[in-house]
């Protein structure tokens, strides 16, 4: 019986490729039309599954902390779009960035390498100001950049942060759209309302002219000072846009918002609503922000084919009481190499393609470059060390994730090392005042954060065989790194 029917499917398909005739009997017509709809069907199955080019939605926090939101277990900022996605997609507890303060982590994601391979760290400066001369290195290749070479279409929404002259702008990166402030909110201060005295217990009336900060479309000033109050929602609304504008094709949007780093702004509608006070209204505003874009996917019939995460550029900024946010039991927060500065929640939603769980393997904002290159069939760079790895085994499988460790530098040097469960801290150093002052360690300190996520009890002396192998780790990394010239350092 078998037989019989391959023959007849395999004389069809030869008719079909010399363009059948009208004489074809109508039997025969009708069995085509079959095997052409089962055909379609068994084809549109593979490609809904494995084969298309997915979309790709970046949504980038600043400042957000790993116990922020509601799924990472804060009691009382209400995140329940976000909890929804890791509910639906995969929720990861060991994801971490590339550096704990903004630029360089911003220049790992993009590019999937450590900042100190390009320049994007320095150890004079931790991040660009408004009066850097330079940015993001030209022969970096950026996640938008590999994009393009396979036809997506690219926009940039939100702080850019990687350079603000023309040259280093998102449209000069890889991105056919940009619409954002292109460095930290609290720059360019000018009022009178200043955010430090937060620390200190005092001002709280800080208003959006106190903050001289540009709003930019493509590469020119629409607003300044941007209106910061409406900033979240106006970023949302536009990532909501893009992706209907350009439904037809494979997108990819790289969210990052600017908040909710202090200063703190939110709309009206979000005003006064949170428990948590101004930090939560915050919060619940980029929710509602992530809860639109969710809805468009669905609207638009994209969600199958589209993968979109969440995650945060650094830690929480402590000193400033209730306006800085929460690592939850992590150790300290931004700017530091504790936990606290570089964990982050790792949300991955995709109903199509992402296999929902709890993933308790090591990820990394770098990892995004290579994953998202893969999946769409470009090839990583290979005339450059690319420190991202594929996590497409896990995130389609549950398959072992196949990073190994973390390195945790801060500006050029490396403080710390992840290796499986086990952390090595090699140098302590305190931040923002707080957190005690810079100590070298010999033996280095070691901690396994799966028993001690708080990195509370020395273990050191225990597992020497441990900081053997991490040793061997960290020489054979210093033995190939080749450092990028400084381009934080200069200043107009
Ligand atoms: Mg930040």
């Amino acid at each position: 019986m078998f037989f019989p029917i391959l023959d007849i499917i395999l004389k069809l398909s030869i008719e079909k490729k010399l363009k059948m005739t009208k004489r074809t009997s109508l039997p025969r017509l009708y069995l085509l039309a079959f095997l052409l709809l089962l055909g379609s069907h068994t084809h549109s199955y593979g490609q809904k599954n494995s084969k298309s080019t997915p979309n790709f939605v970046i949504i980038f926090a600043d400042d957000l902390g790993y116990g922020d939101l509601g799924t990472y277990g804060h009691p009382t900022i209400r995140t329940p779009h976000l909890d929804r996605m890791a509910y639906e997609g995969q929720k990861w507890t060991n994801f971490y960035v590339g550096a704990s303060v903004c630029t360089p982590s911003r220049a790992a994601l993009l590019t999937g390498r450590l900042p100190i391979r390009n320049g994007m760290s320095s150890s004079k400066s931790r991040v660009l100001f408004p009066n850097s001369k330079n940015g993001l290195p030209a022969n970096e290749v950026t996640l938008a950049e590999q994009l393009k070479k396979a036809g997506y279409s690219t926009a940039c929404i939100g702080k850019w942060h990687l350079g603000h002259k023309e040259q280093y702008l998102p449209t000069n990166n890889g991105f056919d759209y940009y619409f954002g402030i292109p460095y930290s909110n609290d720059m360019d201060h000018v009022g009178k309302g200043n955010y430090k005295k937060l620390a200190k217990g005092g001002q709280k009336s800080i208003i959006k002219e106190d903050y001289n900060v540009p709003l930019l479309r493509n590469t020119e000033v629409i607003e300044r000072p941007a209106n910061q109050n409406t900033i979240t929602r106006r970023y949302s609304d536009e990532a909501v846009s893009f992706i209907k504008e350009n439904k037809d094709k494979p997108f990819f949007v790289y969210l990052a918002h600017n908040l909710p780093h202090i200063p703190l702004f939110a709309s009206k509608d979000f005003l006064g609503k949170s428990k948590r006070g101004l930090y939560g209204d915050v919060l619940e505003e980029i929710d509602n922000g992530v809860g639109k874009i969710i809805a468009a996917l669905k609207d638009e019939g994209l969600a199958e084919n589209t993968i979109v995460v969440f995650t945060s550029d650094n830690g929480p900024w402590l000193p400033f009481k209730t306006h800085g946010g929460s690592a939850g039991l992590l150790r300290a927060g931004k700017g530091s190499t504790w936990e606290g500065g570089m964990r982050e929640p790792g949300i991955f939603w995709g109903p199509g393609k992402i296999k929902p769980g709890v993933i308790s393997d090591l990820g990394s904002t770098m990892d995004l470059f290579t994953t998202f290159s893969n999946m769409a069939g470009i090839p990583v760079p290979d005339d450059r060390v690319v420190d991202g790895v594929d996590l497409s085994p896990t995130l389609l499988e549950h398959g072992a994730s196949p990073r190994e460790s973390i390195l945790y530098y801060r500006q050029n040097e490396l403080y710390a090392v992840r290796l499986g469960d086990f952390k090595a801290h090699f140098i302590t150093n305190g931040v923002y005042g707080q957190f005690g002052k810079k100590e070298i360690h010999n033996p280095p300190i070691l901690y396994n954060l799966s028993e001690d996520p708080s990195e509370q009890f020395d273990i050191a002396e225990d597992h020497p065989e441990v900081l053997t192998k991490i040793n061997e780790l960290v020489a054979a990394h210093k033995s190939k790194l080749i450092k990028g010239k400084d381009m934080l350092a200069e200043r107009e």
